[in-house]
């Protein structure tokens, strides 16, 4: 019930009281004229109850006069402020304002909620403000991966057409001058090709990375012998720079199911650094291992080793490390790139190093992909 509903119950209550009090008034001394009252009762005790009755009866009139006021002043604004506030809220309209004039508490009350319904049209016209923004600055963050994207792709295929011939040539000197004085000569051109070749793709495989649209070709795989065959070709080149490589392996590694050809980019470019940052005389070491439901791959070198400030940027691309080993040091593609498809693996990668004592990287993957356990054996060692 509302309190103007109860306020006219209570009025007409001492409406019909203050009628009832006129009635016996008129009853017992206006109407028979006689000041005695009834017979038999004290002339004193009726002046005190007429007396009564009329202060009891001014008392309601009173009352009723008040609460008729009250009613008018304070009810019927509240009610006003009340419907305003409701209609706003159905409404949802924030920049509607609830209208009380006058100076009173209620009035205050009403100002007070317009300045809250201000506050909040300039905090979500802020809110709608910054949404455009962050709109507009992820189309330009897009537009420019993608023009960054396409620019990559022009500048590999630029770069593809003279390294494909020069590669074929080189392989073709490489066998012509098997045995003869040059052909060392061709294997550092053949060598210096297929760097480039791979430096190139990496680009792509970036850039593909960067939109989402670099996939992997999950098959399974015999591990040992991948990474047995990538020391034995890496060797004659950590030779070449006086250090040693070694494959530390154990007598079984299981079938895993992971992109072959993206396991053996990872494995090729931690080799890589590793023979890279090493000063000759050190020594490399290639080792695997199965660890609960992974395969654990590592490369360990004696090299120049990186800082712990420097190991924080490492995997971010476009971070090749300064400093003291500017020289050489590369575009910061490789490790960014490894990270990206080891992840794309479901592993992860990793590193601890020490400055001028070495590092040691490490990835690891899952041995199988989720849903593909019961379509390839499995466990089966080799
Ligand atoms: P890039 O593709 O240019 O070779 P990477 O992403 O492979 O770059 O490596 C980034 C940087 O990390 C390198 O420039 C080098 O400074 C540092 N780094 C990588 N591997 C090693 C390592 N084994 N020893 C010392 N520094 C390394």
């Amino acid at each position: 019930m509302t309190l103007r509903r109860k306020t006219r119950i209570i009025v007409g209550t001492m409406f019909l009281g203050l009628i009832v009090i006129l009635y016996f008034l008129s009853e017992y001394f206006l109407i028979d004229g006689s000041s005695a009252g009834p017979a038999g009762v004290d002339r004193q005790d009726v002046a005190i109850a007429y007396l009564m009755l009329m202060i009891v009866g001014a008392g309601l009139l009173f009352g009723i006069v008040t609460i008729l006021l009250l009613e008018k002043q304070v009810l019927s604004r509240l009610t006003r402020l009340s419907n305003s506030i409701r209609g706003i809220g159905t409404s949802g309209d924030i920049t509607a304002r609830v209208s009380l004039p006058g100076a009173d508490e209620l009035s205050v009350l009403a100002g007070t909620i317009n300045g809250l319904l201000a506050a909040m049209e300039q905090s979500e016209g802020e809110m709608r403000e910054l949404y455009n923004e962050e709109r507009t600055l992820r189309q330009t963050l897009e537009d420019e991966i993608n023009k960054r994207v396409e620019f990559t792709r022009a500048l590999v295929h630029e770069l593809k057409t003279p390294v494909t011939p020069i590669m074929a040539s080189s392989e073709l000197l490489l066998q012509k001058l098997e045995n003869e004085p040059l052909h060392g000569l061709a294997q550092n051109i053949n060598q210096g090709a297929n760097n480039l070749n791979r430096r190139i793709d990496e680009l792509l495989d970036l850039a593909r990375g960067e939109i989402g649209t670099l996939r992997l070709n999950p098959e399974p795989m015999n591990p040992k012998q991948l990474l047995q065959r990538i020391v034995d070709e890496e060797k004659p080149v950590a030779m070449r720079n006086g250090q040693t490589l070694d494959a530390e392996l154990p007598d079984s590694l299981p079938v895993i199911v992971a992109d072959e050809e993206r396991f053996q980019q990872v494995v090729l470019n931690l080799l890589n650094n590793a023979v890279k940052f090493t000063p000759p005389g050190g020594k490399i070491t290639l080792r695997a291992r199965v660890e609960g439901d992974n395969l654990t791959v590592e490369v360990q070198d004696t090299g120049i080793g990186i800082s712990q400030s420097e190991q924080k940027v490492l995997f971010e691309p476009y971070r090749s490390l300064k400093s003291d080993r500017e020289r050489l040091s590369g575009l910061g593609l490789g490790l960014s790139l490894s990270k990206k498809l080891v992840e794309l693996h479901r592993g992860r990668i990793w590193v601890k190093s020490k400055k001028d004592k070495g590092s040691t990287f490490s990835f690891s993957i899952p041995l199988v992909a989720d849903g593909q356990k019961a379509k390839v054996g499995v466990g089966h060692k080799s």
